[in-house]
């Protein structure tokens, strides 16, 4: 395609940071970097018509780390990585309703809850034994007090079945995911971000004083420094990055009269997360059904992890309400051998901000600051 003057001049030309992913990070980065440094040209790339990973289609969960969630990830890591990480998510969440608002992204301080049935038993007593310990630690990172609460009194408010006990996380909440992203597209653009749709960046190359992209309908560009915010796609074209992509499935119902529950939900340790979006219940996860079919950067959906959900939805969530699925989808994240982010220098000019588990809403914004701040140290 023969692009004009106009289109070369206003959308391509001097470019001094190209972001590739109109993601929670790409767009948080693209934020922090205009608005500490108006003249700069910041360009976000973005393959899809909408941002097309995981951004726009979680669970849209404001969590921190379950009981079971921290207590899996200390047997592993040690005191330091963990609380490190929670203390990111916690940053995160607080920056991202700081820039854009509490009701620009529909956050409700509704409770987290961690569900437990009759086969848990164990891994319940194991989280009680270790209630205060955790409680502690968190209140020395944010400042609240006993965050985990035994809350078995609100199983039958519910409306569960074969549910033997609850933790509360009371500083938890849900964001309203379309919302957010939404809001952040319209700040972005209002700071004078450029962001061009329909760019899929085939190949990136770094030489001393800039980077040029090769993208679709033979499009070429450059730009003084690029910040790939690729996450689950980030091997693409950093192949070196220990970035695995993992699919996540998701259902919503039809709205149910009288629903009783309220606030984001994990089962399982977090292998499922439910939550109510109004009267509905949005409901996913699945992935340790098969992991290695999961392992894609293909959306779609398995009948497998689909019956599961139902299964789930049927026996546990809302046993004897009817129910009809409404949509049903998938998003694609960005995992890892380690539970972290990866932000780094890749090569001269060149930076990535991936990596963000399932936890990119807390994280994605502390990710785009810092990816930006990185950037911004040698521009
Ligand atoms: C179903 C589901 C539920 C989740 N629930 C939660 C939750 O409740 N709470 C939570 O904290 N986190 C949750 N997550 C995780 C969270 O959504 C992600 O961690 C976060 O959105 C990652 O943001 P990102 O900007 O790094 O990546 P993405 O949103 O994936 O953005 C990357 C973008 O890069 C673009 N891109 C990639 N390669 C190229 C290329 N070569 N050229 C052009 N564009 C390219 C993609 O199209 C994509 O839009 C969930 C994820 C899923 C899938």
């Amino acid at each position: 395609m023969n692009f004009s003057f106009w289109e070369n001049e206003t959308f391509f030309n001097n470019i001094d940071v190209c972001i590739i992913g109109s993601g929670i990070v790409g767009l948080s980065a693209a934020y922090y970097l205009k608005n500490n440094n108006p003249k700069l040209k910041v360009v976000i790339l973005e393959r899809g018509m909408l941002p097309s990973g995981a951004s726009t289609k979680n669970a849209g969960f404001a969590c921190f780390g379950s009981p079971s969630e921290l207590l899996d990830d200390l047997k592993i890591n040690s005191e330091e990585k963990v609380f490190s990480l929670l203390s990111k998510r916690f940053q995160g969440l607080k920056l991202l309703r700081e820039n854009i608002g509490d009701s620009n992204i529909g956050f409700i301080q509704t409770g987290g809850f961690e569900i437990f049935g009759k086969e848990d038993d164990v891994l319940y007593e194991e989280c009680v034994e270790k209630l205060d310990y955790l409680n502690e630690q968190i209140f020395k990172i944010t400042g609240i007090k006993n965050c985990f609460r035994n809350a078995d009194e609100k199983i039958d408010s519910f409306g569960f079945g074969n549910v033997e006990h609850i933790i509360e996380s009371i500083a938890e909440g849900q964001v309203n995911t379309g919302e957010m992203m939404a809001a952040l597209l319209r700040k972005v653009q209002s700071l004078g971000v450029i962001i061009l749709n329909g760019i899929d960046v085939r190949d990136i190359k770094a030489t001393t004083s800039e980077v040029v992209l090769s993208c679709n309908n033979n499009l070429e560009l450059k730009s003084k420094k690029l910040l790939a915010a690729t996450n689950g796609f980030a091997k693409q074209l950093m192949p070196e990055l220990d970035v695995k992509p993992a699919r996540a499935q998701v259902l919503i119902t039809e709205p149910i009269i009288d629903l009783k529950l309220k606030g984001v939900f994990h089962y399982d340790k977090g292998y499922y997360y439910f939550r109510n979006v109004g009267n509905r219940i949005l409901f996913g996860g699945g992935r340790n059904l098969d992991f290695n079919k999961e392992e894609t950067t293909a959306f779609g959906l398995t009948e497998k992890v689909q019956q599961r959900l139902e299964e789930i939805l049927r026996t546990i969530i809302i046993p004897g309400t009817p129910f009809k699925i409404e949509q049903r989808w998938s998003g694609i994240m960005g995992v890892g051998a380690e539970k972290s982010t990866i932000l780094k220098q890749v090569s001269s000019n060149i930076y990535c901000a991936v990596r963000m588990g399932g936890m990119g809403v807390a994280l994605g914004t502390l990710s785009g600051k810092k990816a930006s701040e990185m950037i911004v140290m040698k521009t």
